[in-house]
């Protein structure tokens, strides 16, 4: 054969991977298991390729797809996560051969992509899981790509992906992220971030929408993004949500009419199990993920609009006035300043579980290059990530970014702000969980004593005689709470 790559998969997302690949100059072979997507495929191909510097072939059977592939072969599949992925490769494998690669580039658990590289490497066919971020417009045009498994499978393909990937100022949003599952372990809390990250501009937005209509604000809310996109806050998620808030039916924004109800597919959910098996507080991650969950139940909340109460029209134009948010220009500020404060919470913990995976099953993950191929292509992508790798740069072990001292002084500079959000809001009745986590986060993290773990471990002891250590003094203590309490050594027989 001599097609240069090939993919199987022509949704969304495989279709537009195809036509980036063709227009980057390389040969690709294309296969569907329907026909249909095939077809429409070569046809959009044919409608676009007038400047592309390489070529796309459809094929209709796997064997003929297969053999059309210089070898070493490389196949990316982009097929539903899961089964199909498996149901795929048993096909495929009948036709390859030792030293050929296959790369899963969807959404798929870390461990199903480490027993499929391990079932394949007894027959030497490489083996990888890729991340692929940014929707169909990154595909199309340049994603962000998180690829994981052997280093030689990466050697084989860093010259494709280094050119189909986003680019930004230092170099392609691609990098060899580590061995195993590891490139969809970065994906996967790539998602729990995104996820925080729309839900903590949500709660901004609602809090920018409710004072608004309560005073009359006569200007445009899209403008208060546009500003902030212009800021520290630049970013693909806050400049779409300023598109979003100019788009207008009938004279009415139409963001007003979507059912107020969230879906998610899996990966947050996935991010959130992930970091309690680990022991790693993604507190903000988590609250996004049941704010989406909890937007489900919209009957019930229908009905209990009605009869829960919260302040009264009076008192919130008080705290209103209180908070000095008459004036909307300072709200806006407050409110930007609140968002960064509390992005950093939720991009750090993202990044601690990252940091514990990494150790864990010994991947040695990067995560200076991670924040750095999040920079470009990727839904979360931002100008705050750069300082991420910087952070990181400046010191890789970093156990929590809130340690950074950049970092340290940016939440020093914004903490006030995120803490009057939080109350403000919580005096008028708006939900915040996000941000409310982010807040309890850095407070918790502030505290030198945690005085609730203090009187945990003496409920753990009462109860279950779980023992309990001192701080004043060595060795693990009983005391029998109800009667005189006295703190009694335990010594271990061993
Ligand atoms: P879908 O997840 O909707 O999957 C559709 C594709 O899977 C079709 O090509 C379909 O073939 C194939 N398929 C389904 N079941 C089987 C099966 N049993 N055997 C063989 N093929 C099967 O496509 P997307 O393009 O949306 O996503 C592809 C992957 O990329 C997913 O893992 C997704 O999570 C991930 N992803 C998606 C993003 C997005 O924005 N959509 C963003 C980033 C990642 P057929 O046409 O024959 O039904």
């Amino acid at each position: 054969g001599t097609a240069d790559i090939g993919l199987i998969g022509l949704a969304v997302m495989g279709q537009n991977l195809a036509l980036n690949i063709a227009e980057k100059g390389f040969r690709v072979s294309v296969y569907n298991r329907s026909s249909s997507k095939t077809d429409d495929t070569i046809k959009r191909f044919q409608l676009e390729h007038s400047d592309f510097l390489g070529e796309l072939e459809g094929f209709y059977s796997m064997e003929s797809f297969v053999r059309s592939l210089k070898r070493p072969r490389k196949v990316v599949i982009m097929v539903k996560a899961g089964s199909p992925v498996d149901a795929t490769i048993s096909t495929l494998e009948k036709y390859l051969e030792p030293g050929d690669l296959i790369i899963d580039g969807g959404n798929e658990w870390y461990e199903n992509t480490q027993r499929r590289a391990d079932a394949l490497s007894s027959k030497n066919v490489l083996y990888m899981g890729m991340g692929v971020s940014g929707g169909e417009e990154g595909a199309r045009h340049g994603p962000s790509l998180m690829p994981g498994g052997p280093l030689e499978a990466w050697n084989l393909v860093k010259d494709i992906l280094n050119k189909i990937a986003a680019q930004v100022d230092d170099g392609p949003c691609v990098t060899y992220i580590g061995p195993g599952g590891s490139g969809n372990y970065v994906k996967m809390v790539h998602n729990g971030i995104e996820y925080a990250d729309m839900q903590l501009i949500g709660e901004v937005y609602d809090i920018l929408r409710t004072i608004s209509q309560k005073n009359h604000f006569e200007g445009n809310l899209y403008e208060i993004f546009e500003r902030w996109n212009r800021g520290a806050l630049q970013s693909f998620l806050i400049e779409i949500t300023s598109q979003i808030l100019q788009v207008k039916e009938k004279g009415n924004l139409l963001v007003d009419k979507i059912l107020d109800q969230s879906g998610s597919k899996g990966t947050g959910m996935w991010t959130i199990q992930e970091a309690a098996k680990r022991g790693i507080p993604i507190s903000t991650i988590s609250a996004a993920l049941d704010a989406r969950y909890l937007s489900s139940f919209k009957d019930l909340r229908v009905s209990l609009s009605y009869q829960l109460h919260g302040v009264g029209a009076k008192e919130q134009n008080n705290i209103i006035s209180s908070y000095g948010w008459n004036d909307f220009e300072f709200l806006a500020s407050e409110l930007e300043k609140a968002l960064f404060a509390a992005k950093i919470c939720c991009y750090g913990q993202g990044m601690a579980l990252i940091q514990k995976a990494s150790l864990d099953e010994q991947w040695n993950l990067d995560c200076a290059e991670i924040a750095r191929i999040w920079k470009g292509g990727c839904i979360i992508r931002a100008r705050f990530l750069d300082r991420i790798k910087e952070a990181y740069k400046r010191q890789p072990n970093l156990l929590s970014l809130l340690e950074d001292e950049h970092f340290v002084e940016d939440l020093n500079n914004c903490q006030l702000a995120l803490r009057r959000v939080v109350s403000g809001a919580s005096l008028l009745g708006i939900p915040v969980p996000a941000l409310a986590s982010a807040l309890s986060y850095y407070d918790s993290f502030r505290q030198e004593i945690l005085c609730s773990s203090q009187l945990i471990q003496a409920q753990r002891d009462f109860f279950g005689a779980h023992t309990y250590k001192r701080l004043d003094k060595e060795g693990v203590f009983h005391s029998k709470w109800s009667e005189d309490g006295t703190s009694i050594p335990i010594h271990n027989s061993s």
